[in-house]
C-alpha cells in the first residue's frame, strides 16, 4: 500500500508507475495501474466513489512481476470508514476533551447512524497500542499539562494519544490523522 498527502502527489508518482519497485517483491518495470477501490464516504454517501486506486505487478510474460496487487490511497481517507480524516479528527480531539462522544459526533453534521460514534471510538481505542508505538518513533509525548501548568494525572489514555498526535504533527499543513498516514503509511484506525 501507498499512502500519499495529495492527489497531486499520487497523480505525479502514478505517472511513474513503471519506473517503480513492487512494494512486495521490489521488480521494477511491472506495475500498472488495475482499477478501483470504490465504497461510500462522506462525500458520496449515495453513490459509491473511487475511494483508492489498484495497482498490478505484472507475472504475465516477460513481466517479471509477482501477480499481486495493492492499493494507493490518499492521507485523507482511512480504509473501511465512512468519515474523512479531518472530520474523524474533530469528532475524536473534541471527545477526548469533553468526554461527549455523541455531542461531538453531533457537531460533524455526519448522516451516520446514532450508534457510529460508539463503533468509531473503540476502533481508536482498540488501535490505540499501535498508534502510540508508531508515534514514539516519530517523537516523545509531550508532558501532561494544564493550561495552568500544573501536570494532569488525570488525563487518559485518549487524551494522551491525542495530545502525542498533535505534537508529533504540529507543522503538519493536514491534519494530525492525515499526516500520521503519509508519515507512518498505515491507515491510523
Ligand atoms: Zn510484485
Amino acid at each position: 500500500m501507498w499512502i500519499f498527502a495529495s492527489k497531486e502527489q499520487r497523480d505525479r508518482r502514478l505517472a511513474l508507475l513503471k519506473c517503480l519497485p513492487c512494494p512486495h517483491c521490489k521488480h521494477t518495470g511491472a506495475l500498472n495501474r488495475h482499477g478501483f477501490l470504490k465504497g461510500y464516504d462522506e462525500l458520496n454517501f449515495k453513490q459509491k466513489a473511487i475511494r483508492a486506486i489498484r495497482v498490478f505487478c505484472s507475472d504475465r510474460a516477460n513481466a517479471g512481476g509477482c501477480g499481486r496487487t495493492f492499493s494507493v490511497w490518499i492521507a485523507d481517507k482511512v480504509k473501511r470508514l465512512f468519515l474523512d480524516t479531518d472530520s474523524l479528527w474533530q469528532f475524536l480531539e473534541q471527545a477526548a476533551t469533553t468526554g461527549s462522544k455523541s455531542q461531538a459526533f453531533r457537531d460533524l453534521q455526519s448522516s451516520l447512524s446514532d450508534s457510529a460514534p460508539y463503533r468509531i471510538w473503540k476502533r481508536f481505542l482498540q488501535a490505540q497500542a499501535a498508534i502510540r508505538t508508531a508515534l514514539t518513533a516519530i517523537g516523545p509525548p509531550p508532558k501532561h499539562v494544564h493550561q495552568d501548568g500544573v501536570p494532569s494525572p488525570a488525563q487518559s489514555a485518549a487524551q494522551g494519544t491525542i495530545a502525542h498526535l498533535k505534537a508529533a504533527f504540529q507543522d503538519s499543513s493536514s491534519n494530525p490523522i492525515a499526516a500520521f498516514q503519509n508519515a507512518t503509511q498505515r491507515f491510523f484506525i
